[in-house]
C-alpha cells in the first residue's frame, strides 16, 4: 500500500515508517520538523517538509503524491503537562490540523486512516486494566484534543465512508538501533532517567509520591515503540475486512515511576539519584491497558514484554546517540 505518514520524522512516526518500508509498503512522510528530525526519516520514504496548518501545502502534497491508500496520523502536540499550560495549542491546533488533513483525504478518496490516540482519554477509569468499553474522561487538553479527532473520524466515517482505527497508546518507549526518542526539551520518564545515567543530568525528579498506589508514585503501562508500529500496520491492513475500530495498546502490566528508575539502575549500572517533587498537573495515578481486543481481532502480540528489555533497547540507542540526532 502507499501510506502517508504525518509526523514521520518524529519518534513513533519514524520507527513506524521504517517498519512500513521493511514490510514492503511505499511511504510518504509529511512533517514540519517541529519535534521531528530529518535524519530519522527512512531513506526509502519520500519526505515532504510541511505543516498541517498550511492548507496549500497539504493540497500540493496530495496533488504530487497521487494514489495514497491510507494515512497514519502521528503529527500533533503530545504533551500532557504542556497542554495544561497552553490548552489552545492542543484544543485548537490538534483539531484544526487533523480536520485539514481529513478534508484532503476525502477530496482524494483516501479511505483508510489510523490515528495515534492516547490513554489520556481515561482519567477516571472504573476498571483496571482499561479496555475499549471504559468511559471517556480526558485527563487534559491533550487527551481532549485526541478525543475531538476521534469524533471527527466518527463523522467522516458516517458521512464519507472513511474506515479508521484509533490506537490509544499507553506509554510508548524503547528504541531501535537506527532510530530513537529525541525530544527538545525531553519530558518523558525513560529518556530523562537515561540522561542521568549518561551524566547529562544530576538526578531525576519524581513527580509526586503521594498517589494512591503501592509505592505512592504513578503507575504506567510501558509499551515498546516497535510493538506500537506493528499494531499500526496490522490495523491498516485489517480495515477493509473489519471496518473502523478502536484499540487500547499496552503491555497489560503496570510499573511505578520508582520501579522504572530501579530497572534503569540495573540496566545501566548507574546509581541514578532521584528526588521527589510535586505532582505534575494532568497525571492520573494508574493507567494500565487491556489489549485483549487487538490481540484477539488482529493477532497482535507484543515482542517486548519485559520492562528491562525495553529500557535496554533505549539505553543502547542513547549510548550510541548521547546527543540525539544530528538534525
Ligand atoms: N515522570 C516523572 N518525572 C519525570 C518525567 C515523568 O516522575 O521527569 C512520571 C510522570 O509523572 C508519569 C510517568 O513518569 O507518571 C510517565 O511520564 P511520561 O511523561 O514519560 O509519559 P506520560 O504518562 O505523560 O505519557
Amino acid at each position: 500500500m502507499k501510506i502517508l505518514v504525518t509526523g514521520g520524522a518524529g519518534y513513533i512516526g519514524s520507527i513506524t515508517t521504517a517498519e512500513l518500508v521493511q514490510a514492503g509498503h511505499d511511504v510518504v512522510v509529511f512533517d514540519n520538523l517541529y519535534q521531528g528530525h530529518a535524519d530519522a526519516v527512512h531513506p526509502e520514504a519520500a519526505f515532504v517538509q510541511g505543516d498541517l496548518a498550511d492548507q496549500a501545502a497539504l493540497k500540493r502534497l496530495f496533488a504530487e503524491h497521487r494514489g495514497i491508500d491510507g494515512i497514519m496520523h502521528f503529527a500533533s502536540y503530545t504533551l500532557v503537562g504542556e497542554s495544561m499550560e497552553q490548552p489552545l495549542m492542543y484544543l485548537r491546533d490538534n483539531l484544526v490540523n487533523a480536520a485539514n488533513l481529513l478534508e484532503q483525504a476525502v477530496a482524494h478518496d483516501v479511505g483508510r486512516f489510523i490515528l495515534s490516540s492516547t490513554a489520556n482519554l481515561f482519567d477516571d477509569p472504573e476498571r483496571m486494566p482499561i479496555d475499549e468499553n471504559e468511559r471517556i474522561v480526558p485527563g487534559s487538553p491533550y487527551g481532549e484534543s485526541k478525543f475531538f479527532v476521534e469524533r471527527l473520524l466518527h463523522w467522516f466515517a458516517r458521512i464519507h465512508g472513511l474506515r479508521y482505527a484509533c490506537l490509544r497508546y499507553f506509554n510508548a518507549c524503547g528504541d531501535t538501533p537506527g532510530r530513537g526518542e529525541d525530544h527538545d526539551p525531553e519530558t518523558h520518564l525513560i529518556p530523562i532517567v537515561l540522561q542521568v545515567a549518561l551524566g547529562q543530568r544530576r538526578h531525576i525528579t519524581v513527580f509526586g509520591d503521594d498517589y494512591d498506589t503501592p509505592d505512592g508514585t504513578c503507575v504506567r503501562d510501558y509499551i515498546h515503540v516497535v510493538d506500537l508500529a506493528q499494531a499500526h500496520i496490522l490495523a491498516m491492513e485489517a480495515l477493509d475486512q473489519l471496518g473502523s475500530r478502536k484499540y487500547n495498546l499496552g503491555n497489560g502490566s503496570g510499573f511505578s515511576v520508582l520501579e522504572v528508575i530501579e530497572t534503569a539502575r540495573r540496566v545501566t549500572g548507574h546509581p541514578i539519584p532521584h528526588v521527589v517533587g510535586p505532582r505534575r498537573p494532568g497525571d492520573p495515578a494508574v493507567l494500565i491497558a487491556s489489549s485483549e481486543t487487538i490481540r484477539r481481532e488482529l493477532g497482535w502480540q507484543p515482542r517486548y514484554t519485559e520492562l528491562e528489555d525495553i529500557i535496554r533497547s533505549a539505553w543502547e540507542w542513547h549510548q550510541a546517540h548521547p546527543h540525539g540526532y544530528a538534525k
